[in-house]
């Protein structure tokens, strides 16, 4: 493909997008294929001969569009917002045609500085203090990997440098709460930890940590000759949105010193609303956190943020300087490279600039209020309706709900949850999560797509009560 022929196809490319997302509120939100539906329709063997680009956006529109679950369609309620706004799918463009790569300031000053300085404009939005400086991971599950293999670090005094893990004689201790992302229990394994060396904190009754249960599980480690190493709390957790209280653990991993590294992979965008900050009260008492700008506040997958306090312990542990890498400025710039696993870099800060240039902060807070308002007042209705209930605090635009008839119990229960999430997704009208919460099925259902108004709120609430009944 030539810049002439790209310049056509992509006109047309824009417009698809564009006409998928004016549309897609027609489209069944889940998908209704079988498995393998895709892998029969395609040939089993690259084409030897080009072929015209015609085709292959015809293939688009007839093979892939029907084997798409929608999440940027009105009726998603399903596992968290991932909102892709179009400024922000633009910058990925541009990100994606510059081709250029960030492996140190050299290779492409504009795209350290531009993610250095976009990093600190969210720093302030999120109400950080400026002790904090941030980089661009792919995912949450790669920026909690860092963080523990920071924490580890840390407590051994840099072993990679000597016998690495293995020739430590104290086994180093992971406290998580039992309401932590699946992510944190990987990168636990991952930083070789080992799954004995993880310690599932019990929860209250909102789902948060129990400081005092931390704290003993601390005591009984160091009892047993075992060394405490990290904690990572949690911020918004993924099946009720729970929030451990960081200024109580923070104030035990700070006695203890520990690592503190804070989960707010979802709940991180809520902190643009100064009226949200008190849920990450104590965040200042922490080493490292993270925030998904991919998740509601609507940068295109994918770009979380990592912030850590002391990003000189980051690069000590992450840097490597081969002579081709060095340049003469090294001193006085951020070679990102240091800042993370990956050596390459793509420019992902442009989907951030563009979308907080293009849309503003202000117009960021108002959608996320009205999520919030939309999902407080599904809340309410809920909680007034016979045989409904909501099972935790909506504290943020995630709901756990269940209905619950007369008679109804125990796995029959359950039965009639997975029965009727089964029928409202197959049904396309919208896509919710069946989970589980203290063993028993509930149903999730997460506020916040970016085309979600309250009209659509009202609709999910009359399609609810019509589902459970059969
Ligand atoms: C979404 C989420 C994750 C995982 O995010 P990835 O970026 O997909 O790795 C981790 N923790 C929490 C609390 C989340 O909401």
């Amino acid at each position: 493909m030539n810049p002439e022929d790209f310049r056509q196809y992509g006109h047309q490319l824009i417009d698809l997008i564009a006409d998928y997302r004016q549309s897609v509120a027609e489209r069944p939100v889940m998908a209704q294929v079988e498995p393998g539906y895709l892998k029969a329709a395609l040939p089993a063997e690259a084409p030897q001969q080009g072929e015209p680009f015609e085709a292959i956006l015809a293939d688009v529109d007839k093979l892939l569009m029907p084997g798409l679950s929608h999440w940027q369609h009105p009726n998603f309620y399903g596992y968290f917002p991932s909102n892709g706004t179009l400024s922000s799918v633009l910058g990925d463009f541009l990100s994606t045609g510059l081709g250029v790569l960030g492996l140190s300031w050299q290779s492409s000053p504009a795209l350290s500085e531009l993610e250095e300085t976009t990093l600190d404009w969210l720093r302030q939005l999120l109400g950080l203090s400026a002790q904090w400086s941030g980089v661009i991971q792919d995912t949450a599950s790669t920026s909690t990997l860092v963080a523990l293999i920071c924490a580890r670090e840390r407590a051994t005094d840099y072993a990679l440098v000597r016998g690495g893990l293995q020739a430590q004689d104290k086994p180093l201790v992971v406290y998580v709460s039992a309401h932590a992302h699946s992510s944190v229990d990987k990168a636990a394994l991952l930083a070789g930890f080992g799954r004995e060396n993880i310690r599932l904190i019990p929860t209250d009754e909102r789902f948060a940590m129990r400081p005092e249960a931390l704290q003993a599980a601390i005591e009984q480690d160091l009892a047993a000759g075992n060394q405490p190493c990290a904690v990572v709390a949690t911020t918004g957790t993924t099946a009720t949105t729970a929030l451990d209280p960081l200024a109580a653990i923070g104030a035990i991993t700070q006695a203890h010193q520990l690592w503190l590294h804070v989960d707010s992979a979802m709940a991180g965008s809520a902190m643009i609303l100064p009226e949200c900050r008190w849920m990450w009260d104590g965040i200042e008492l922490a080493d490292s956190v993270v925030v998904n700008a991919h998740k509601w506040l609507g940068v295109a997958f994918d770009c979380s943020i990592y912030y850590v306090r002391d990003p000189q312990h980051l690069i000590r542990v992450m840097s490597t300087n081969p002579s081709y890498l060095q340049s003469a400025v090294d001193g006085e710039v951020k070679n990102l490279r240091d800042w993370g696993i990956p050596l390459g870099r793509r420019f992902r800060a442009l989907k951030l600039w563009f979308m907080l240039r293009s849309e503003g902060v202000q117009a960021l807070q108002q959608r996320l209020r009205r999520d919030l308002d939309n999902a407080r007042w599904l809340a309410e209705q809920i909680e007034a309706a016979p045989q409904w209930q909501v099972l935790a605090p909506v504290q943020l635009q995630t709901l756990c709900i269940r209905h619950c008839p007369e008679g109804l119990q125990g796995e029959a229960l359950d039965a009639h949850t997975r029965a009727w999430a089964d029928r409202l997704n197959g049904s396309g009208d919208a896509y919710v999560t069946p989970a589980t919460l203290d063993g028993r099925w509930m149903v999730r259902v997460s506020v916040g797509a970016l085309p979600t108004e309250r009209a659509h709120v009202e609709q999910l609430w009359a399609k609810l009560q019509a589902v459970v009944t059969g």
